[in-house]
């Protein structure tokens, strides 16, 4: 509760690292808290990256390193400032009104999850901004299981790192990593959902870029001349399948195309898409078939030209979790010795992990409890969080067991 009342929003916008200087403000708040908790190398870096390092306390010298690992920033989608974070306790099963906006409701028939809260605390936001569970119970959940591993040197574990990452939420929480200073084989972000979920699958995902080019002329003696670049990208955005291929019409494991962006002037329109598949085949048919939509659409304009280009942003993790299947499987062992049932999931989306895993740090994603992420309605249980710092105490554990 004390770290999401740290605005911490990140900025797409801003070509800084970190986005937003205020990201900091959080980091200085963690680095003072490690170093009371007796670690003595934590450290935050210029870009607002903090690590730290719990010694091994044990005989063996093979044990790995791992890395527990979350975000410190929020989403840029909801407001992260004045968050007032409101303690539910003992929650009776019943809509929640927020108070500082009462048609913020939070009811139960729509967050059916809430159910198994009952009898255990909730935590909401006040009404007028998102809560920041994503990722701060992370970062708490981090901290909880730091200090309470120092606490207890009866429990062997290997060399264990630390790291608090801004900007997850603008994709670029991985951009200024030092990954020899990290010094981790392994590695876990604690970025999910429902207690027991193991997610070890993120989408693969390419960024589009269209440049219309049109042909511009004074409007008053543009007859048989102009050529207007806005219409035309009007026209491709409607060419657009309605009822597939979009987020707005996919699930699962469904991939899809999802226009995020469009600006221009009569003589030139740039829209930009984002790709999304699990499967990296599948995600390059999705990319050959925009560009086939956009070229018919440019073809019908004589004098109309386009420029189409594709980036790689994130890969999925499954491809490198599966040469190193302890990684996940000693997770998933982990979550059970806490008690809970494992599920084992897929996310639309990508995690730190994902690109973490690419780096050479395979980074499967484990729960925390976090639910309705990036609004006002988001909320946590209590009682998840705690059964995510025991996952962590677990997996430190089995780490040094198996060495
Ligand atoms: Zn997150």
């Amino acid at each position: 509760m004390r770290y999401v009342q740290i605005d911490t929003q990140s900025n797409p916008h801003s070509n800084t690292h970190p986005t937003t200087e205020k990201q900091k403000n959080l980091g200085k708040v963690l680095l003072k808290e490690l170093k009371k908790a007796g670690i003595t190398n934590a450290e935050m870096d210029e870009y607002g990256y903090v690590y730290a390092t719990i010694f091994s306390n044990s005989e063996k010298q093979n044990v790995p390193v791992i890395c527990f690992c979350s975000h410190i920033d929020t989403a840029p989608d909801c407001s992260g400032t004045n968050v007032k974070p409101v303690l539910h306790k003992n929650y009776d099963g019943k809509d929640i009104v927020l108070p500082d906006d009462t048609s913020q409701v939070l009811k139960a028939d729509n967050y059916p999850y809430l159910r198994n809260h009952i009898g255990g605390d909730i935590i909401t936001a006040s009404g007028n901004t998102l809560l920041g569970a994503d990722d701060k119970s992370g970062v708490a959940v981090i901290m909880e299981a730091a200090s309470w591993l120092l606490k207890n040197p009866s429990i062997k574990h290997g060399d264990i790192k630390i790291l608090f990452t801004p900007d997850e939420e603008v994709g670029k929480g991985t951009a200024k990593i030092d990954m020899e200073k990290l010094g981790a084989q392994f590695g876990y972000t604690l970025d999910g959902g429902e207690a027991g979920s193991l997610e070890d699958e993120t989408f693969n995902a390419d960024g589009a870029k269209i440049i219309i080019h049109g042909v511009i002329a004074h409007p008053g003696y543009a007859k048989g001349k102009l050529v207007n670049a806005l219409k035309i990208a009007g026209e491709l955005l409607n060419t657009l399948p309605k009822n597939e291929w979009s987020p707005e019409s996919t699930e699962k494991i469904e991939g899809f195309v999802h226009p995020l962006h469009v600006e221009g002037v009569a003589e030139k329109a740039t829209i930009e898409f984002i790709l999304r598949d699990f499967n990296l085949d599948k995600l390059k048919d999705h990319g050959e078939k925009l560009m086939h939509l956009a070229g018919e659409v440019i073809s019908k304009h004589p004098g109309a030209t386009m420029e189409f280009t594709i980036h790689e942003q994130y890969r999925n993790m499954k491809e490198i979790l599966d040469k190193h299947p302890q990684v996940a499987a000693y997770a998933a062992e982990a979550i059970k010795r806490t008690g809970l049932d494992v599920k084992t999931e897929s996310i639309r989306g990508g995690t730190d992990g994902s690109r973490l895993s690419y780096m050479g740090l395979p980074c499967p994603n484990i729960f925390t409890g976090m639910q309705a992420i990036h609004s006002k309605l988001e909320w946590i249980g209590v009682n998840d969080m705690v059964k995510s710092a025991k996952t962590i105490v677990h997996l430190c554990m089995i780490w040094e067991e198996r060495s």
